[in-house]
């Protein structure tokens, strides 16, 4: 006998798997050119050259016992020296080292800081809709309630009201993804301030912080000038959790942090439960080398013309051929209304007719869009272009 939710959650299909399984198999049978797949939102901009070089430079002067060793649990003085003076300087807070807590990545950030909001069985963790999927067994699994706010489907910027109506004296935290995986939009700054005075009304209300997540992995991926709020700046009590998964095309390496700002409340018991809760996972001293190679590139910033030109390329052709799609400034995802409403009809036949590989949106809590990774060879978007063309006459 095994843990029954674990073993559901170990082997329930995932869509987006599934799609790139049928992308490689179909790639064997027609050739790699004649399948187009969006599915993967896997970086495909090489990681900056200072990584690399960084990476070099550590393993020919570092001691291979230091190298290689344990670091301690929240990560080395160095790396989270360098990442608070970057914040510090870019976003105008005085952010401090010992309020870094160095991860694997975004997702266990985010499953450290939702295991310290679970207090107890009645805990709510609000998401708004699109969201990334996993959140749903992040809170779940954790014994905690996942409240959905439904989307703005015109905008895609949050339904102030709809987040009003679904806060409760159990609400915890709101977990915040902007730049937005799957619709690629941006929260404005108006929207933001508008959530920060409706949760500081509530938490006055019901007498204990409502914290937002901020979770931040396309903080970088931002196009055409627009400006991603940093939300700690307008929210004290944010915690944020950031990846350079997709800001440095690092995923497989496995490097982020949770940053708990010392001037939210209870911010030594926020930070010490995420401690705690990184500890049970066994997430802590994250790979020594990547946090080596982040001291020395916390400055560096991906080059973003590739997925610019992808953008533009993408959104003007679906556009023109009547396709509505909400306005994509950040990260690499074109969010799109399914022609019909029926967002997994047109998944299928897209699949079966064109091997055009489009995810529906259903896991994200918006049924009827299909989201596309644009992180793409640009060749590959040309190439594709008949088949959208082909899709959205056959339904006219
Ligand atoms: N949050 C969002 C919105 C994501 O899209 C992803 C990955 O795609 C993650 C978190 C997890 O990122 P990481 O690879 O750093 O764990």
């Amino acid at each position: 006998m095994v843990n029954q939710e674990f073993y559901h959650l170990g082997t329930a299909p995932s869509v987006i798997r599934q799609l790139f399984a049928y992308g490689l198999q179909q790639a064997a049978v027609v050739g790699p050119e004649n399948v187009y797949d969006y599915s993967l939102g896997n970086p495909s901009i090489p990681a900056p050259a200072k990584v690399n070089q960084s990476i070099h430079e550590i393993v020919d002067t570092v001691d291979s016992i230091k190298l290689h060793g344990y670091s301690m649990a929240p990560g080395f003085e160095g790396c989270r020296n360098a990442v608070a003076a970057d914040l510090s300087k870019r976003f105008g807070l005085d952010v401090k080292a010992s309020e870094l807590f160095f991860t694997c990545g975004a997702a266990p950030a985010l499953i450290s800081i939702i295991k310290a909001m679970i207090v107890d069985s009645d805990s709510e963790i609000m998401a708004i809709a699109p969201f990334f999927p996993e959140y749903r067994p992040f809170v779940t699994a954790n014994g905690g309630k996942l409240v959905v706010v439904p989307a703005d489907t015109k905008a895609f910027q949050i339904h102030l009201d709809a987040v009003e109506e679904r806060i409760t004296k159990n609400t915890q935290a709101i977990i915040v993804n902007s730049p937005n995986n799957p619709s690629g939009v941006v929260y404005t700054e108006e929207t933001l301030k508008g959530l920060a005075a409706l949760l500081e009304r509530k938490s006055a209300e019901y007498g204990h912080p409502i914290y937002i997540i901020a979770d931040e992995p396309y903080r970088e991926l931002v196009y055409g000038g627009v400006k991603v709020p940093f939300i700690p700046c307008l929210y004290k009590n944010t915690i944020v959790c950031y990846s350079y998964s997709k800001s440095l095309s690092l995923p497989g390496e496995r490097i982020g942090y949770v940053y708990v700002p010392g001037f939210a409340d209870d911010s030594d018991a926020v930070y010490a439960a995420v401690s705690g809760a990184a500890r049970i996972m066994g997430h802590v001293c994250p790979p020594t080398l990547l946090q080596m190679v982040i001291e020395r590139c916390a400055e560096e910033r991906p080059d973003l013309v590739a997925y610019d030109e992808n953008r533009n390329l993408l959104y003007n052709a679906l556009t023109e051929m009547g396709y509505e799609c909400a306005k994509p400034d950040g990260a690499f995802y074109l969010f799109v209304k399914a022609p019909n409403g029926d967002a997994n009809a047109f998944s299928e036949k897209a699949k079966l007719e064109h091997n055009l590989l489009v995810v529906p949106a259903d896991g994200f809590g918006c049924p009827g869009f299909f989201r596309l990774s644009y992180c793409v060879a640009n060749d590959m978007i040309k190439r594709s272009l008949p088949a959208f063309k082909a899709m959205i006459e056959s339904y006219k």
